[in-house]
């Protein structure tokens, strides 16, 4: 066991787990964040009628490392106050109509003529593609046709029309929605066995994808979402309990002024409140570009665009239409919404009918997006009944969140974060920000991977 400093910076999910996972390692470990609640991304925001609701779709699940999901999830214990989800149901809306039983947009529902060229195509590209960027790797699976009457709109939905689609890179469809239902079940089935239909089509029904589980013997991804009406912030407030519990210095409303150095290795942590702390290892989860400038070494900046998320929190006066789906994609460019979030069918204790729904956007489009509007697009989906009322709700902006992933966004992350690699021996660099993964999952695999490698 070490007995040695380690300073964490930034106490979203990341920084919690990994102060954990520090101190269990033996480090005396002090957790720095610069707002004035810990959780980052993971909060829950409670209207006036007392419904809470998620800051974006959080629903944490397992990450299938026992350390990791003991840290996580070992103290949802009890059942009562948890509700532990097999299967995330979702679904989604695409050309007009809900499809409830996968996320993924289907091509049956296109024009017939645009559907059978579109078919011809598909069928015919044989090859897996390996193309690093999204349009081509579209392009080369799924066809001219399908790309541009399915996969181009959700990404201008998602990343903005004037965005250049052609210059995204893979990452952007983090969401899933270049795999496709295109074929009949039996069809498609079929060709899934081929790796190259298998990474662009969807089963077309669920007895198929649960026969594929059972013949890989893919293993089962648990979800958790707290069954007592407080939301997702509920998780991290146990969690933030346990890392205190453990003995970890968690200090809110502080930033890190100047990271002092000998050599490669970094020995001190001047804060701004001037307090200054010892480092054997500094876990650096904000940007990597701040650690840079509180090291003296100047980042390279670029074109970095940043989506801004806003999120309408609704409570109606009546039921939600839909009383199984945990959340829902919507595809269909009609709609502003890419994704909803129904709260009654995740925490079943609850007696409020309340949803989530989740806009991307450029900063200076906030203003333009309007609750009546997006009620009338719920009506229009048939999410909420013609006559519900909105009785309750909260608005939430977040304010460049959502990386829009060029190549220039990938290579300044990359070169900023080896610039910080090569400066200095005893710094880890982790979280979203990292730009090395984006999920809650990949991301704590990932700081658990570099913990490990101590
Ligand atoms: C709208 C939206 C929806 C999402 N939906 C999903 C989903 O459905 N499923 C999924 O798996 N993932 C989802 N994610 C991603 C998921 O939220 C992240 O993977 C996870 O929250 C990353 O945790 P983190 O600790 O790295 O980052 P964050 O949660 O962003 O935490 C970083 C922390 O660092 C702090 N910080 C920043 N700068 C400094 C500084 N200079 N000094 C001190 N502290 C600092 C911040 O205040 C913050 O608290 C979503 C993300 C967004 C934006």
């Amino acid at each position: 066991m070490v007995n040695q400093n380690a300073v964490i910076v930034g106490g979203g999910v990341c920084g919690l787990v990994s102060s954990l996972l520090l101190k269990k390692r033996g480090y005396n470990v002090v957790l720095i964040e610069q707002a004035e609640r810990i959780g980052g991304l993971f909060c829950s925001i409670k209207d006036s009628k007392g419904a809470a609701y998620d800051m974006g779709s959080h629903i944490p699940n397992a990450t299938g490392i026992e350390e990791l999901d003991q840290i996580l999830f070992g103290h949802v214990d009890d059942k009562s106050q948890w509700n532990t989800i097999d299967k995330l149901e979702s679904g989604n809306y695409f050309s007009g109509s809900w499809d409830l039983t996968s996320p993924f947009p289907n091509a049956q529902k296109l024009e017939p003529a645009v559907y059978s060229q579109g078919c011809g195509e598909l069928i015919n590209l044989t090859h897996q593609p390996s193309e690093q960027f999204i349009y081509d790797h579209s392009i080369n699976s799924l066809g001219v046709v399908f790309t541009h009457s399915i996969v181009v709109p959700i990404l201008q939905k998602l990343y903005g029309k004037l965005t250049d689609i052609r210059g995204l890179t893979m990452e952007a469809g983090l969401f899933g929605f270049t795999r496709i239902l295109a074929l009949p079940a039996d069809v498609a089935a079929q060709l899934k066995e081929l790796p190259a239909f298998d990474s662009k089509l969807g089963y077309q029904t669920e007895q198929d994808f649960l026969a594929r589980k059972e013949r890989d013997k893919l293993s089962d991804v648990k979800y958790f979402y707290p069954n007592n009406g407080e939301g997702i912030g509920h998780w991290v407030q146990e969690l933030l309990a346990h890392v205190e519990k453990a003995g970890v210095e968690v200090i809110t409303s502080e930033r890190v002024k100047k990271i002092v150095r000998s050599g490669t290795q970094i020995t001190h942590i001047e804060l701004a409140s001037d307090r200054v702390l010892s480092s054997d290892l500094l876990f650096w989860s904000a940007p990597p570009f701040i650690a840079l400038n509180a090291l003296g070494i100047e980042p390279q900046r670029g074109q970095m665009e940043l989506r801004t998320a806003v999120i309408f929190h609704l409570n109606f006066d009546k039921p939600l239409t839909n009383q199984k789906s945990h959340y829902l994609w919507v595809w269909d460019s009609s709609t502003d919404i890419f994704r909803l979030t129904l709260y009654p069918n995740l925490d079943k204790s609850v007696s409020h009918h309340h949803l989530s729904a989740e806009i991307l956007c450029s900063p200076d489009e906030v203003s333009s997006y309007l609750l009546e509007d997006v009620v009338a697009q719920l009506k229009a989906m048939c999410v909420i009944d013609e006559d519900a009322q909105v009785i309750s709700s909260q608005t939430q902006v977040i304010n460049n969140t959502f990386p829009v992933p060029t190549k220039e966004f990938k290579d300044v992350n990359l070169h900023n974060f080896e610039l910080l690699d090569k400066s200095v021996d005893n710094l880890i660099v982790s979280g979203r920000y990292s730009g090395k993964c984006w999920r809650q999952a990949d991301v704590l695999i990932d700081a658990y991977n570099s913990i490990k490698e101590l």
